[in-house]
């Protein structure tokens, strides 16, 4: 562990300079979203406020993006590659939840065989620089998947915890190591004090978020719920808006489409819901997933017992973020404790 003066945090933001664009969180509108730096000094009360109101998953996997052009008449057809010149990003202050996404976004988009690979472009040189949660909102229940709100994940590669004065700095890959080596000259080593702090600071946190159910055996006990009224519950509240699905940060599914416009034309990539009713319509009509009842079961199946019988790891990190915006009140938290049959003191 090192530490660096808090007002010293420049140093860290411009060596990170020299690996990609760096973009950390921002105070605009009332809210706080991760934005390009652009040289200056960095707003500590973005940094020390919850979490961001979306995930960082736009800068890997973009709302929006160009798969190829293409210009065609009756003798030729040119295609043109829509493979972004953009340098991978450098995500300073990302929140241990919502660095543990990406492992979730890695597992799809990074499949051995069907490689995705612009996001792989993008996430082979990504820095991810986690900041340590110092208090949760009441929605916040990272820990029943796992997950240390204050401390360091697998997918980070520097973790920073925020004493006020200082910042506590820890390696967490060889890429985090390179870069705080070179910040020696700024960097000293933290102290028997500074790491009670850490661990103190780290327990406090843990322990002050109030309402994680356990997940124990969730997959193998949903497999057996697919029949279950719950369904029918929660598909008469929901609207179908598909907030819940836009601001989840492990949620990864896009639409193809496309414009044309004469002889020229487009072929794009775009964020898609399960929530919405054409999602798995067919070009014969049929829809397999017909009603809100089966859309709703689709999303709570697909990141709490498919995701987890496919790739080991349950969707979703428990950000809270749906929680906190759906307009209907549907509560993936209160959901699990149904399931499990607890009650939230548990
Ligand atoms: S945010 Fe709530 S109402 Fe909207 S689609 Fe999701 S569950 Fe339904
Ligand atoms: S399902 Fe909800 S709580 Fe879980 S990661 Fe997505 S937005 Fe966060």
């Amino acid at each position: 562990m090192k530490l660096l003066r808090t007002d010293e945090m420049m140093h860290l933001l411009q060596r990170l300079s020299d690996e990609g664009r760096v973009f950390l969180p921002r105070l605009e509108d009332e809210t706080i979203l991760f934005r390009r730096w652009e040289g200056d000094s960095p707003s500590l009360d973005a940094l020390r406020a919850g979490n961001t109101a979306l995930p960082a998953k736009d800068l890997l996997f973009p709302q929006t993006e160009e798969v190829f052009r293409f210009v065609a008449n009756a003798q030729n057809l040119a295609i043109m590659s829509g493979e972004p010149d953009d340098a991978p990003p450098v995500i300073f202050g990302i929140r241990p939840c919502d660095a543990a996404s990406i492992q979730m976004l890695d597992r799809v988009f990074l499949d051995e065989d069907f490689p995705e690979t612009t996001y792989a472009r993008r996430r082979d040189g990504a820095i991810l620089v986690t900041w340590a949660c110092t208090d949760v909102q009441d929605t916040c229940f990272c820990p029943t998947f796992g997950i240390d709100p204050a401390g360091p994940v697998q997918t980070g590669d520097i973790h920073v915890t925020d004493l006020d004065d200082e910042l506590v700095l820890e390696a967490t890959s060889d890429r985090g190591g390179t870069i705080l080596d070179d910040l020696a000259e700024h960097l000293t080593d933290a102290d028997q004090g500074a790491q009670d702090k850490v661990d103190s600071l780290r327990e406090a946190v843990r322990e002050s978020v109030v309402s994680a159910p356990a997940a124990d055996d969730l997959a193998e006990t949903l497999a057996g719920m697919h029949e279950d009224p719950i369904w029918e519950e929660m598909a008469f509240r929901c609207l179908g808006c598909g907030a819940c699905t836009y601001l989840c940060p492990t949620c990864h599914c896009y639409d193809l489409d496309g414009e044309t416009r004469g002889t020229e034309g487009v072929r794009f990539r775009c964020w898609d819901s399960c929530m919405f009713s054409d999602f798995t319509r067919m070009a014969g009509g049929e829809n397999p997933r017909p009603t809100k009842r089966e859309r709703v079961r689709n999303r709570f199946l697909h990141k709490l017992q498919y995701f987890s019988e496919k790739h080991g790891v349950y969707g979703c990190v428990g950000c809270g973020r749906c929680i906190t915006h759906c307009p209907a009140c549907i509560d993936i938290a209160d959901f699990i404790y149904t399931v499990r049959g607890a009650d939230c003191d548990e």
